[in-house]
């Protein structure tokens, strides 16, 4: 497949916690080009939007807390089949379940507080990169 882009967030627990550091490490360790990288923090209407999928689901509300409640590093990805890649890389939404050498395996707490986004398909790659970054700041 063509090299292509995802997005990721290094969520607020993460960042807290020191973390910045090492998960750019197995980022880059595993083969992708950072393409785009700030120190940010999402508002509460920032947040709601992001997760607007989630609203009617019973954690929305703690979902959207939590992520606004702290810095975060938003970024652009760039690999082969970045989008499929990188969710490998990151592990299952639950650390419980995610495997030996994911990003979740290693940083995340708990379902809620698993230290990494990454996008789900080219298509919201393409909007939550574009939410974050304007075009100069891809490189
Ligand atoms: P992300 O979109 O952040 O990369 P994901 O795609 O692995 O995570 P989603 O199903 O999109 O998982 O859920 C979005 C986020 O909502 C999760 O990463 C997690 O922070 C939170 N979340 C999901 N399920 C639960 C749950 N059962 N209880 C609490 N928080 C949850
Ligand atoms: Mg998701």
């Amino acid at each position: 497949m063509a090299t292509n882009r995802t997005f990721t967030m290094i969520k607020p627990d993460a960042v807290e916690k020191g973390h910045i550091g090492g998960i750019i490490n197995m980022i880059t360790e595993a083969g992708f080009r950072i393409v785009s990288m700030k120190l940010t923090q999402l508002t509460v209407a920032d947040a709601q939007k992001f997760y607007a999928v989630h609203s009617e689901r019973p954690f929305y509300g703690e979902l959207v807390e939590f992520m606004s409640r702290g810095p975060i590093v938003a970024a652009i990805l760039e690999k082969d089949n970045a989008v499929e890649a990188f969710r490998t890389l990151i592990g299952a939404t639950n650390p419980a379940d995610a495997a030996e050498g994911t990003i979740r395996k290693k940083y995340a707490t708990s379902i809620g507080e698993n230290a990494v986004h990454g996008s789900d398909s080219d298509e919201n790659a393409a909007i939550e990169s574009a939410f974050h970054f304007a075009g100069r700041e891809e490189f």
